[in-house]
């Protein structure tokens, strides 16, 4: 349920907000990028010089909503106050789509789908979680793992594109199908779970890609070293500009993911 954000620390005396992060922000996406606060405020994302120099400290920036003093703003937002990135949700070609926070509502999307389609017959008791935090450090799934005292523990998350210029250190690509994680530098999988979702796959002939990433990770960490160890894996969707206001992903691979979540729910593990 989670996306990243930003946090107001300080109003400065020309009402522009300074922010800290919630969540991992580059700030030159963030740049020029429009947010919005609960109380439906909309500001711009400005930079405090040119947004190259800032070398992606978010320090750097300021939201602009238009106040024209410190007082004045403060009619509006608050020291604490949060916002999100703002902009609609839009279809493009190819049965892609681009929007904001699809990490990681393309999870709970996901998760509600199989939700809805499974028939509840399968052998495995499953808890649907939904959890907080992701973005701050697998903060929600700790106190969830730790409740449910899982025996298997699954991320359903987003991964980066590798198929695009400014990022080609990676394997995956949009339209390959939905990721199986093998491995994030905050997890290794568990090889019996890899398995499990690769045999899903070749039965219910799921179209899917490997992945390995070399930065980020997913709640399958906290889930995974949890209570007294947790066999953990990871669902992935294959996403360009992820952490930006127009994250892009491929709805066959959403699709995809979907049967796998389904197929898996009703996998028969020996344990
Ligand atoms: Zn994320």
């Amino acid at each position: 349920m989670d996306e990243i954000g930003f946090m107001v620390k300080k109003i400065e005396a020309d009402g522009r907000l300074r922010v800290c992060n919630l969540g991992w922000n580059w700030a030159g996406s963030a740049y020029n990028g429009r947010v919005r606060f609960r109380n439906g405020i909309s500001g711009v994302v400005g930079c405090m010089g040119s947004i190259e120099d800032a070398k992606n400290d978010v320090g750097k920036l300021y939201i602009d909503i238009g106040a024209t003093s410190k007082e004045d703003a403060e009619n509006y937002v608050k020291v604490g106050d949060v916002c999100g990135y703002y902009g609609p949700y839009v279809e493009l070609v190819n049965n892609r789509i681009a929007s904001k926070s699809l990490d990681n509502r393309i999870g709970c999307y996901q998760l509600l789908q199989a939700l809805k389609e499974n028939q509840g017959n399968g052998p495995n008791d499953i808890y649907y979680v939904f959890c907080v935090q992701e973005e701050l450090g697998c903060r929600g799934s700790k106190p969830a793992a730790a409740r449910i005292q899982p025996d298997i523990g699954i991320a359903v998350d987003i991964t980066p594109a590798h198929d695009y210029p400014c990022d080609l250190e990676g394997s995956n690509a949009l339209d390959e199908g939905i990721a199986i994680k093998f491995s994030d530098p905050s997890v290794v999988c568990d090889e019996d779970v890899v398995a499990a979702m690769i045999a899903c796959c070749e039965e219910r002939n799921i179209k899917y890609q490997r992945e390995v990433i070399d930065k980020g990770g997913t709640d399958a960490s906290s889930m995974n070293v949890s209570g007294f160890g947790v066999r953990a894996g990871g669902i992935v969707v294959v996403t360009r500009y992820p952490h930006s206001q127009s994250a892009v992903a491929s709805k066959k691979d959403i699709e995809a993911g979907v049967e796998l979540c389904k197929a898996i729910s009703e996998y028969e593990f020996h344990l």
